[in-house]
């Protein structure tokens, strides 16, 4: 069975999918993902597959008969995607060349705007998670593509914050943002020319940063050549950043932000809305694991445990040093 439930407390939809656990257990050495596995071509540099237990699909079944007329059910319609982005079961996103992240770039773009034309999309989710302190134990590279039929409700958070202050300033917020912290300068880790990658005044994660677009612009199909290789090129050197910092395979979860889709209700979004990725690093030192606990879940009260001024100086030193290793 896979359904959406309404969660009348928060007026926001959970996905419920039970076939989740009966995914078979692979032998050990089999990677799905690797050319000869049977379910990838045998020569291929980056590629869409479609997820074998999607809690989300094209034609999803019909609700179980479970819910009532107070608790509502709807039909999990969608699309999940897995984007693998090497055919090298051990490569990382930093270790690739710049030409072909740009393929990556190019695929994400495609898939954007494929996902867009189902109408009963309304947001196009693209996400990698990755190493073992988020739950991920395939270490072949790949992220992952979710089409929601609605705008899950941090999402929606986001977009009437973006739509109030434009409204108010006739500016986008997340162009201020930039603008903010590049006056300031202290939390900015890197840029090129069309990119910049800083940690937020008030983000709650300790290696949280941002990649925004520094020009206005909300989503993959509005990108020049030229932006799309600066993306790809900021992408390397974030990732190469990270993976330089401890010496070691550094855990992330990444989202990629653009606006939504098929959403009258957001009719001028792409006045506000603006591209950006954001990572959510679960680490606070090396060998320490940032938990969302009691407060963070149950009151959705952020905290960060590190001084942001302090890890961008990390973060700096880490990005020089993988600059060096790089040339
Ligand atoms: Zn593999
Ligand atoms: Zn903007």
């Amino acid at each position: 069975m896979a359904e959406l439930r309404w969660n009348p407390l928060l007026r926001d939809w959970t996905m419920v999918a039970a076939h989740r656990q009966n995914r078979p257990d692979m032998p050990k050495d089999f990677c799905p993902f690797c050319p000869g596995s049977g379910k990838v071509p045998q020569d291929y540099d980056v590629f869409k597959y479609d997820n074998d237990f999607p809690v989300l699909s094209p034609n999803p079944p019909e609700p179980d008969d479970v819910g009532s007329a107070f608790y509502k059910t709807r039909k999990a319609h969608g699309k999940c995607e897995v984007i693998l982005y090497s055919p090298e079961h051990n490569a990382s996103l930093c270790e690739l060349p710049v030409e072909h992240l740009k393929k990556l770039v190019d695929l994400w773009t495609e898939r954007f705007v494929e996902l867009s034309r189902d109408e009963e999309i309304k947001y196009i989710f693209i996400f990698e998670n990755r190493g073992k302190e988020v739950g991920v134990t395939m270490p072949h590279p790949h992220g992952q593509i979710y089409g929601y039929p609605y705008i899950p409700l941090k999402l929606k958070v986001e977009l009437n914050s973006a739509r109030s202050y434009f409204e108010e300033n006739q500016q986008c917020l997340f162009c201020k943002i930039v603008e903010e912290e590049e006056e300031m300068e202290v939390r900015v880790i890197l840029d090129n020319e069309d990119f910049i990658v800083y940690l937020p005044f008030f983000t709650d994660y300790p290696y949280g940063v941002y990649i925004s677009a520094k020009r206005h612009m909300s989503n993959f199909t509005q990108f020049t050549e030229g932006e799309k290789i600066n993306f790809a090129k900021i992408l390397k050197e974030t990732t190469g950043t990270f993976d330089t910092l401890f010496h070691k395979k550094f855990p992330y979860m990444m989202g990629i932000y653009q606006n939504p889709v098929n959403s009258p209700e957001y009719g001028n979004v792409q006045d506000y809305y603006h591209f950006h990725v954001k990572f959510y690093p679960p680490l606070r030192a090396e060998n320490s694991i940032k938990y969302n606990a009691s407060s963070e879940t149950g009151a959705w009260a952020a905290a960060n445990p590190r001084s942001l001024e302090e890890t961008a100086v990390e973060l700096r030193e880490a990005y020089k040093r993988f600059k060096e290793k790089d040339l």
